[in-house]
């Protein structure tokens, strides 16, 4: 077995109830030894410990991001950016990729916002002008819209809109010809013709991803992306290649298979777990497909829509339960949340699943929640899986389209207070996967330029620093069931830390996002460092 570890002379946060922070922590193996002073670890270990000077700075439990697509976010990173200001500024770089792309060879980028260029849906057209010779498709920010130039539309044989699509939409134009606009099911039209990317392509790419993650801080992911994606994750790790631990979802089109495999949530160990099943309940807020009680700000009669039927949604995560799978359920609209919490309560009444235990069900997102249905989540159990940095990125867009309901929208602070765990994510690509932008937004309710006020959006909501990191290792630990594990620096527990270059009492909210990762260890080792600790050797120095 390698040397005893030691770290000290640093402001260690270590969720432990009886020696909440403390100076250092002795490691050994994978796990943590002791917690204490520098002589107190120094007791526990080994006499050849090796000694890391950490200067001074801060410790905190490795982040885990709750909800994250770990294979979308590496293929973006790939792709071109389309999060752009203005529309002009998304063609130059479409057309700048084209340029270095051989012609007929697909284009594809991650991030657009037509709210940011003033509201109007894009069309084709736009995107012929930068790039006439190649297929080009554009996923929306929200992953719910495509957007596809003429190139694509006619590699799709989209030159007509079909009669209807079951759970999307096609956008077009007066004369009903499509405008290369693709809601929902419908973006399945073009991407289902867009070539695959092999196994290896993900394996390279996610490789290549872990390590901007671990410099994020995180420690560990639960992946909510699909089964090419859990492929990927076991070549990693045969390969000896994976340094993020993953809790992996399964897509709900897969229940049956992994119900006949007789796949339960939780196997697995502490690097590749099997979590839940993910369902999708309805769309987003920003295409206006989440599904609500009452009509969109403006409408009279336009809901949103259930891309379930609600009864077909129940009978799924009741067969899930039974056979001892967790459901983790997209959930964004307040009828949404409405339904599915309706179908979770009725596994609790059915008594003992398949499983003998008690799930941890989730609740994705969970934007806009009524005030009565906050208040079901602690007592049926059910884990709100949400992200704050959609709270500040899609404040002015909830404003417009939700009108007052918007109080109770991201509503971390009511759920927290009416009991319910809170497991932070990113929701990456959608958002930066940053946890520190994560929390930033969670205690500040502003953006990192200070809108909109000093107050922040909804202070009401704002959370305390340390709720908002519970939220970020506690949280998704619970989640994943996996608490006496992970979240904690604890003897006995998992040896997954990042080092702050400040500890994080001495922060200011809005400093949250300014602070910096200088190095995060998972399993007891080092996974990425931008700084070099003074390590001394043993008891000598
Ligand atoms: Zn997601």
């Amino acid at each position: 077995m390698s040397r005893d570890l030691i770290l000290h002379h640093g402001t260690v946060l270590t969720h432990d109830p009886v020696q909440p922070v403390v100076d250092a922590l002795a490691i050994r193996g994978a796990r943590v030894w002791a917690i204490g002073t520098r002589a107190q670890v120094r007791a526990a270990a080994a006499s050849d410990a090796l000694e890391v000077d950490l200067g001074g700075r801060g410790v905190v439990p490795g982040l885990i991001d709750a909800h994250l697509h770990f294979e979308l976010t590496a293929f973006a990173w790939q792709q071109v950016d389309a999060e752009a200001p203005t529309l002009a500024a998304l063609q130059a770089r479409v057309a700048a990729r084209a340029a270095a792309t051989p012609p007929e060879q697909w284009i594809l980028g991650w991030g657009w916002d037509h709210n940011r260029w003033g509201g109007v849906l894009p069309d084709h057209r736009a995107l012929d002008a930068a790039a006439p010779h190649h297929p080009v498709y554009l996923s929306a920010k929200s992953g719910h819209a495509g957007w596809a130039n003429s190139a694509a539309m006619a590699a799709a044989g989209l030159q007509r809109a079909p009669a209807a699509v079951a759970g999307g939409e096609v956008c077009c134009q007066p004369d009903g010809r499509p405008t290369g606009v693709l809601l929902e099911a419908a973006m399945d039209l073009v991407t289902r013709v867009i070539p695959q990317p092999s196994l290896d392509d993900s394996v390279q790419a996610m490789d290549a991803a872990q390590d901007r993650a671990l410099a994020a801080g995180l420690t560990g992911v639960h992946d909510l992306d699909g089964t090419r994606a859990l492929a990927a994750w076991q070549v990693l790790r045969r390969q000896g290649r994976q340094r993020l631990r993953v809790c992996k979802s399964i897509p709900s089109h897969r229940l049956d298979e992994a119900l006949a495999l007789g796949l339960r949530t939780g196997l697995g160990d502490e690097w590749i777990r099997i979590g839940g099943v993910k369902f999708f309940a309805d769309g987003a807020l920003g295409p206006r497909t989440a599904w609500l009680l009452n009509p969109y700000e403006g409408e009279s009669t336009y809901h949103g829509m259930p891309l379930w039927e609600p009864r077909e949604l129940a009978a799924a995560v009741a067969r899930a339960d039974q056979g001892g799978l967790a459901v983790w359920v997209h959930a964004i609209g307040d009828r949404a949340g409405r339904e599915t919490l309706d179908a979770l309560a009725a596994t609790r009444g059915a008594g003992v699943g398949g499983s003998c235990r008690r799930l941890r069900h989730r609740l994705e997102h969970a934007q806009l929640l009524h005030p009565d249905d906050q208040a079901r989540l602690a007592p049926l159990g059910v884990v709100a899986s949400v992200q704050p940095i959609h709270a500040t990125s899609d404040m002015h867009i909830a404003d417009q389209h939700w009108g007052q309901r918007a109080a109770d929208a991201y509503a971390f602070a009511a759920l927290l207070a009416r009991g319910a765990v809170l497991a932070f994510g990113s929701d990456s690509p959608v958002e930066t996967l940053s946890p520190l932008a994560g929390l930033h937004a969670a205690v500040t309710r502003r953006r990192a330029d200070g809108s909109p006020g000093p107050d922040g959006w909804y202070p009401a909501q704002r959370l305390s620093i340390d709720a908002a990191l519970r939220a970020y290792t506690i949280g998704p630990a619970y989640a994943a069931e996996e608490e006496q594990d992970k979240g904690t620096l604890a003897p006995g527990y998992l040896a997954d830390l990042v080092v702050l270059d400040r500890p994080l009492a001495a922060v200011q909210a809005m400093e949250l996002a300014d602070l910096q990762v200088l190095g995060t260890m998972v399993g007891g080792a080092w996974r990425w460092r931008s700084h070099d600790f003074q390590v001394g050797d043993g008891h000598a120095c």
